[in-house]
């Protein structure tokens, strides 16, 4: 299998008002290859929404290195990295557009045609089709979170940044909206990081970390 990440040594680090350095986590160290998924769980504040945007290449880390397909990924800011989509913790979708303008949005800035059919195969499977034309501020948390997942799915990504994408679903959603996340990632052969609190997803990924007292350690060690 092909390597799509490979993320060495990388440490996040903030000052505090003092200039005195916290890190949040320090020497980070993993390898997807293409195809490949894995979780990420961990205590809430212990940095995994950090982490996942570091590997966007929207936050800067202090230390270490982050490639994908094969080059330095670097510090992009607001900017698109072509091929990885992220599934934003609090949704991020734009007020001022529809529901059905916000999902094919990215494939809009990417140049992107839009895939129809598995458009209308997202809609219909996560029941955005009563919302397409109702603005964000129209929905309920739970389906605001479930356009974002539309939103990344579309777009065919290689590498899938998923922060919590059940976070704000019930148990039984929550199961439907991971079926079929599962079932296009894998039909895609899109790579995904998901970072969940739920163990029962994240034993169905290829492999499964913890963020603890700021280390990335493998639950299966
Ligand atoms: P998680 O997603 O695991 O809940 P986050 O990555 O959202 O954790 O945040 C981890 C910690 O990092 C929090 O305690 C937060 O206050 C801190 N943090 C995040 N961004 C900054 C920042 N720009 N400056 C200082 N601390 C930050
Ligand atoms: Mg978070």
């Amino acid at each position: 299998m092909n390597k799509l990440l490979s993320v060495s040594g990388i440490s996040k680090c903030f000052k505090d008002t003092q200039n005195v350095d916290l890190y949040l986590w320090k020497d980070v160290s993993f390898d997807l290859s293409e195809g490949e998924s894995v979780s990420i769980c961990g205590e809430s504040g212990s940095g995994k929404s950090t982490l996942l945007f570091a590997l966007g290449g929207m936050e800067k880390i202090q230390s270490g290195s982050i490639e994908f397909c094969g080059e330095e990924l670097g510090y992009t800011k607001k900017h698109f990295v072509p091929g990885i989509e992220h599934i934003y913790q609090h949704y991020q979708l734009i007020e001022e557009l529809d529901v059905l303008e916000n999902i094919v949005l990215p494939c809009q800035i990417k140049g992107q045609k839009v895939d129809s059919k598995l458009l209308d195969f997202i809609i219909e499977s996560l029941k955005l089709k009563p919302f397409l034309h109702r603005s964000p501020t129209q929905l309920s948390g739970g389906e605001r979170q479930r356009v974002a997942i539309a939103r990344a799915l579309v777009t065919k990504p290689k590498l899938l940044l998923a922060d919590e994408p059940t976070g704000s679903l019930d148990e039984v959603s929550g199961e439907n909206v991971m079926d079929l996340f599962f079932y296009v990632c894998k039909s895609l052969g899109t790579s995904f990081i998901l970072v969940t609190h739920n163990v029962s997803f994240a034993q169905r990924t290829d492999k499964l970390f913890y963020l603890k007292q700021g280390s990335l350690v493998d639950a299966k060690s």
